[in-house]
């Protein structure tokens, strides 16, 4: 018999997220069948790729877990150059991949900002106008934004990372640089700006409970975000939060508590892009094509040029380290048809969500 919270999921309060965040057996077979058909029903069983493009690894801020951070002295720089953006760029959009994700440090410089608004024009023209492109460059004045979406990016990634605004500070400098509300602040700029805007959290930060991860989904949905990317946070021993190594809880738990974040998601928001993320690949080899089967419904292979991507390391062991663009796309087609999902390719994939509020058509190559 199906449980209450299932059959009534738009009233699902704090107490029952945690509830189902926790839960095993029969209980967690039961709700991740019900957030597959109901992902299935609402939106299709489609899959969205974006080709990601890891720009560069150079970036002038300071997080306390991430592998690339400013302070990080082993790590070898790099910035990707217009040729190789732009050959990426090529490449995904004659794979028929639909969009691509251009990632990476932030910066905020002149000469940056200037740089992604002409990589943007280029990446349209070369593409007639057609393929997408999703921004993931951090926080950004408005002016930057708005630059950017006229120059054709019309997705932006920012995660708020944490909702709980104690443990955000702990888990990053105390600076100006570093500050909640300025992160929150740029999500809404970004929604007034007109991009479909995702954001997202790390599960099983250290310090972090359930009580918090409940408390982030129901922050997504009041954020009434059109798409989400989340996963579990993994250590890398160059960064200030290996010290608490040993506090996490195990890798496999933070898997099992990522998978129910993105299906407990899909009962909140059952239009909007769930991605399945890296970080669950990182853990587990089939760890993405289980975020598909239970709800998820974007992935991101990575298409950065092979020989840079050992330098954009987040965190310890991601996967596809070696492999070129083309080892990444097929290994991603058998992934995704293995969970019963179907890619539906040269297509931009919007949000659902989006498109609802917006009552704009999608845009079809
Ligand atoms: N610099 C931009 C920003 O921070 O928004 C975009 C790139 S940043 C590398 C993208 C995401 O990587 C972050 O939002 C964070 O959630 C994730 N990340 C960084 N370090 C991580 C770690 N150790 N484990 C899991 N995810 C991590
Ligand atoms: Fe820079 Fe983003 Fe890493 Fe923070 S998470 S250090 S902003 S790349």
């Amino acid at each position: 018999m199906k449980s209450a919270i299932i059959l009534h999921p738009k009233n699902i309060c704090k107490e029952e997220l945690i509830h189902l965040l926790t839960c095993d057996g029969e209980e967690e077979k039961e709700l991740f069948d019900y957030t597959r058909q109901l992902r299935n029903h609402t939106i299709g069983n489609n899959v969205y790729m974006r080709g990601l493009i890891e720009i560069s690894n150079i970036c002038i801020k300071d997080c306390l877990y991430c592998g690339i951070r400013k302070s990080n002295l082993h790590t070898k720089r790099y910035s990707l150059s217009d040729d190789e953006i732009l050959q990426a760029a090529r490449y995904a959009w004659e794979n028929h991949y639909g969009s691509v994700v251009l990632q990476g440090g932030e910066r905020n410089d002149a000469a940056f900002i200037l740089r992604i608004e002409k990589l943007l024009k280029q990446i349209k023209k070369l593409s007639n106008h057609k393929l997408g492109i999703t921004l993931s460059l951090g926080e950004q004045t408005e002016d930057t934004y708005k630059k950017w979406f006229d120059a054709g990016a019309h997705r932006y990634l920012l995660r708020i990372e944490t909702s709980n605004i104690r443990l955000y500070h702990k888990i990053h400098p105390q600076n100006n640089l570093h500050d909640f509300h300025t992160r929150l602040n740029c999500l809404r700029i970004l929604q007034k700006c007109g991009y479909q805007t995702g954001t997202g959290v790390m599960i099983g930060l250290p310090f972090q409970t359930t009580e918090d991860l409940a408390d982030d989904l129901l922050f997504l949905k009041t954020l009434d975000v059109d798409m989400v990317g989340m996963g579990p946070y993994l250590e890398h021993r160059e960064t200030p939060l290996w010290t608490f190594r040993n506090q996490l809880l195990s890798q496999a738990q933070r898997l099992k508590l990522g998978l129910h974040m993105v299906s407990c998601l899909r009962l909140l928001m059952p239009d909007i892009n769930i991605a399945a993320t890296t970080a669950l690949q990182a853990i587990c080899p089939e760890g993405r094509e289980k975020a598909l089967e239970i709800g998820a419904n974007v992935i991101m292979p990575n298409i950065t040029p092979a020989i840079n991507r050992a330098n954009y390391q987040l965190y310890e062991n991601k996967p596809g380290m070696d492999e070129g663009a083309e080892e990444s796309t097929r290994r991603l087609i058998e992934s995704v048809r293995r969970s019963g999902c179907e890619i539906k390719p040269d297509t931009w994939g919007d949000s659902p969500h989006w498109q609802h509020r917006n009552k704009s058509s999608e845009t079809i190559r």
